[in-house]
């Protein structure tokens, strides 16, 4: 008998590759932390000699889950003026807030309580964006969770930056300071169209091709993005990042709620995705996400749940 560390006997298992796998009778080995087989659970009971033998009669076995859009450590700020219309969320309730408060600890303490969470809730990966990444991913470390920490870039100052070049320094320094982890990997995080000048978001693209690593960002939550876009740079938030040439990196855009059916396809063609945050705003903004027909454009749609108020 092979010893393994688990051995799990769900009473269906959920593969990776779709509902048409789900399967019964199936047992899943483990070793060291990796799955070393799935195989009939009779077969399994022959040949493994494992530490801990976990039936599970009444539950169905699936992959861990991908929150795809986390602030994690904002955790620590949920339910703030949850009622509020977004940008007065923002400006009257966040930002003083997280000026006041976010430091290392705040960061760190909250997303120990994230991902303690997520991982209660199944998730195993998530994809963050906030101030102090280096203190995100210490206790992302620490909980054994996988994550994407995300160097996060705004034009106007916090506690964590003065400004969008001093923001993409932290952020890539932090990168050094984490490499080798495995189950961490990076991304460029500028927040977003209306709170990151042009040129900040060239040097986001080109840390990105040197890093070939992608790109997470805020798009289009609200409609108002596209109006002030206009207004401020003559064109739509999706057009500025194409003349920026955002496109051709490895994009994963925010919300994506009021993209039209051509932005829906330029993305599609761009091979970008949207992590679809549903909110309360949204819904009180446009009666309902248009996930479907976003899907129909050719959008690959994923979910996340955003910061505090989700
Ligand atoms: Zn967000």
């Amino acid at each position: 008998m092979e010893s393994i560390d688990t051995l799990i006997e769900p009473a269906f298992l959920a593969p990776v590759q779709g509902p048409e796998h789900v399967s019964k009778g199936l047992a899943v080995a483990i070793r060291d932390g990796r799955i070393v087989a799935v195989l009939p659970a009779n077969e399994a009971r022959l040949r493994y000699a494992p530490k801990t033998h976990l039936p599970l009669p009444h539950h169905l076995l699936i992959p861990g889950l991908v929150n795809t859009h986390t602030h994690a450590a904002m955790t620590l700020m949920r339910g703030l003026a949850d009622d509020l219309p977004l940008m007065r969320w923002l400006q009257e309730a966040i930002w003083p807030a997280e000026a006041r408060f976010v430091s290392p600890d705040f960061v760190y303490h909250g997303s120990l309580l994230a991902a303690a969470e997520m991982l209660r809730g199944g998730i195993t990966t998530c994809n963050d964006m906030y101030f102090y990444p280096e203190a995100a991913a210490r206790a992302f470390v620490e909980m054994g969770i996988r994550a994407v920490a995300g160097a996060v870039v705004l034009d106007f100052p916090s506690p964590y930056a003065r400004d969008a070049d001093d923001y993409l320094n932290k952020g890539l320094s932090a990168f050094e300071t984490f490499k080798g982890e495995p189950l961490l990997s990076v991304a460029m995080a500028p927040h977003a169209p209306y709170s990151v000048c042009d040129a900040a978001f060239k040097r986001v693209i080109k840390a990105s091709e040197h890093l070939d690593c992608p790109i997470h960002l805020h798009l289009l939550e609200t409609a108002h993005e596209r109006e002030e876009s206009q207004a401020r740079f003559g064109q739509t938030p999706v057009a500025r990042l194409e003349r920026l040439g955002l496109w051709s990196c490895k994009v994963l855009a925010v919300h994506g709620v009021f993209l039209t059916e051509p932005e829906q396809e330029r993305l599609a063609r761009a091979k970008a995705a949207v992590a679809h945050c549903p909110s309360s705003n949204m819904k009180l903004a446009c009666g309902i996400a248009p996930v479907a027909q976003m899907q129909r454009n050719g959008l690959s749609i994923c979910l996340g749940t955003d910061g505090g108020r989700k």
